[in-house]
């Protein structure tokens, strides 16, 4: 267990347990698991590795704080000071949040401070405000009835998340489906658990009903997989990779749970010669470097129009050079460390797989310090859409640039993938940008910019990418379903 001393920072660091009936616990099997400090390779901490009977534990909790009514029958608006309290509560412990983040991450306290927590809190406050207006319709349906829909939680939601955005995920699961009247079990991803287990406190200080948040750390296979095949679970959601993806939904059929899920991208960041170029380089940098890479969203095929191509991936890999990579706690750090061996290795591999394909490596290519899994900012050029690196979600600090002579073949180009999540395109055709924005099969298209969120915007994919809209008034979608009553007048 790391003190803290060693680590440097505001917060001490324990052992994490499960979070079960407002108590948290040891696994039924009492085993553990380590998190690790991705920039040093040390142990931060064990955390107890919950499998099926912890599962049907906390499924069974939730059951009963949704059955028992305290929560989806507690007058909407208090739900929404609770959730407004959770917000309040985080950005209380923000710099103490920002720190546990970085640390099992591995992502720059840079970004974790100015984007992870504050986000996390306000997906709290946005959704604290929906709680009291999820609103049904009277529909003058026959002039002899009363006909009215009701919007009702699913119940028992089952939440499984990755680890790029820890505390994020975490929180764009619990907090709409929570406005809603549901109750939750949240599995984190096993390479970062701590933020939420945080959390969790923080929701016990905030005043949690018994049973309403229930969180199983744990692994995918077990842990994971014993949640998306519950007959208990009423709902499913999931962001993570797309092969997971397609195991959940298959899994989620046992019940015919409804499922949600936001998976991969391959996003194209389309780049005409009469956009603004130095905006162009800085957004594909923001697109492709920001939190390492692991982004879902992450501009990873970067389209770059013929006459303009050489002189943008020249600036493009001058800046990548000057990107500072380096100890996530250092307020000066722009990029950190890969969260983990195993994502390190895969994407030295992808790079790899490259460089044999015929594409060229112009920038990086290489880990970037001795000890923990640091990656240098890595720029391919001469990239053909049908190679592994512009196929494959690599899921690092590592673009793939193509180019392209038309509109038409750029269109043809970014689509021609089976990822849909995101897409951008630079020009100042506002013509151009508005015919791209409607031919981009992707969930989110952005003009002039990369990378925008904003709570109140919905998030999700097309095609391989996923199933439904995340943030948003969208999500009280995800969260609720329709009852149509009938009175006979
Ligand atoms: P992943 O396997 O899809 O993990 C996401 C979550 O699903 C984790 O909580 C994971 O648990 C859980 N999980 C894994 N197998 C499961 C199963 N059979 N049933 C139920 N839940 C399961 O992602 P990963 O292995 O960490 O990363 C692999 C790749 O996924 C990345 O390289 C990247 O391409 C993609 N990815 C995408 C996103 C995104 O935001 N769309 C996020 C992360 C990763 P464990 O952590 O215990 O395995
Ligand atoms: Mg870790």
């Amino acid at each position: 267990m790391a003190s803290a001393a060693s680590v440097k920072s505001p917060v001490s660091i324990r052992p994490g347990k499960l979070l079960i009936d407002n108590r948290f616990v040891d696994a039924a099997s009492g085993k553990t698991f380590e998190t690790i400090n991705p920039a040093t390779e040390e142990v931060l901490t064990v955390v107890a590795e919950g499998d099926k009977a912890d599962v049907d534990k906390a499924v069974a909790a939730a059951r009963r704080a949704f059955d028992g009514g305290a929560w989806s029958e507690m007058r909407a608006r208090d739900r929404g000071r609770f959730l407004y309290k959770v917000a309040e509560l985080i950005d209380a412990h923000r710099d103490e949040l920002a720190v546990l983040e970085s640390l099992d991450n591995g992502k720059p306290i840079s970004e974790t401070s100015a984007v992870d927590v504050p986000q996390a809190a306000e997906v709290f406050a946005y959704y604290a405000g929906w709680a009291d207006k999820v609103l049904g319709e009277t529909i003058p349906a026959s002039p002899n009835f009363f006909t009215y829909t009701l919007r009702e939680p699913h119940g028992v939601c089952g939440q499984i998340i990755p680890w790029n955005f820890p505390l994020l995920m975490a929180s764009w699961k619990l907090a709409p489906a929570l406005a809603c009247g549901n109750t939750c079990v949240l599995k984190p991803a096993e390479q970062t658990p701590l933020t939420a287990l945080r959390l969790g406190e923080l929701m016990i200080e905030a005043g949690l009903p018994i049973g309403v948040v229930n969180i199983v750390t744990g692994f995918g296979p077990t842990a994971g997989a014993a949640l998306a095949e519950h007959r208990g679970v009423d709902k499913i959601a999931f962001t993570g990779s797309t092969e997971v993806g397609r195991i959940i939904q298959r899994a989620a059929a046992i019940n015919i749970k409804s499922v949600s899920l936001e998976l991969g991208g391959k996003s194209p960041n389309i780049v005409f010669a009469d956009a603004d170029i130095e905006a162009a380089v800085k957004g594909a940098m923001a697109g492709i470097f920001f939190n390492q890479g692991e982004v879902c969203c992450a501009g990873s095929r970067l389209f770059v129009e013929e006459p303009v191509h050489d002189q943008f991936v020249e600036a493009l890999s001058a800046h990548a050079k000057t990107i500072r990579v380096g100890d996530p706690l250092d307020p000066a750090t722009q990029m950190g460390a890969q969260v983990s061996e195993e994502q390190f290795s895969k994407i030295l591999g992808f790079i790899d797989d490259g460089k044999k394909s015929g594409a060229k490596l112009v920038t990086g290519g290489s880990r970037a310090r001795e000890k923990g899994y640091f990656l240098q900012p890595t720029v391919f050029d001469a990239v053909r859409n049908d190679m592994r690196i512009a196929r494959e979600e690599i899921f690092g600090p590592v673009v793939s640039t193509l180019t392209f002579k038309s509109v038409e073949e750029a269109i043809r180009l970014g689509n021609d993938s089976d990822y849909g999540l995101a897409a951008a395109v630079w020009t100042r055709d506002i013509t151009k940008a508005h015919r791209a924005a409607r031919a981009l099969r992707a969930g989110t298209v952005w003009v002039n910019t990369y990378n925008a969120f904003d709570t109140a915007m919905p998030f999700g994919g097309y095609k391989e990418s996923g199933i439904g809209r995340e943030l948003g008034a969208q999500a009280l979608q995800l969260y609720t379903q329709t009852k149509a009553v009938w009175v006979a007048l």
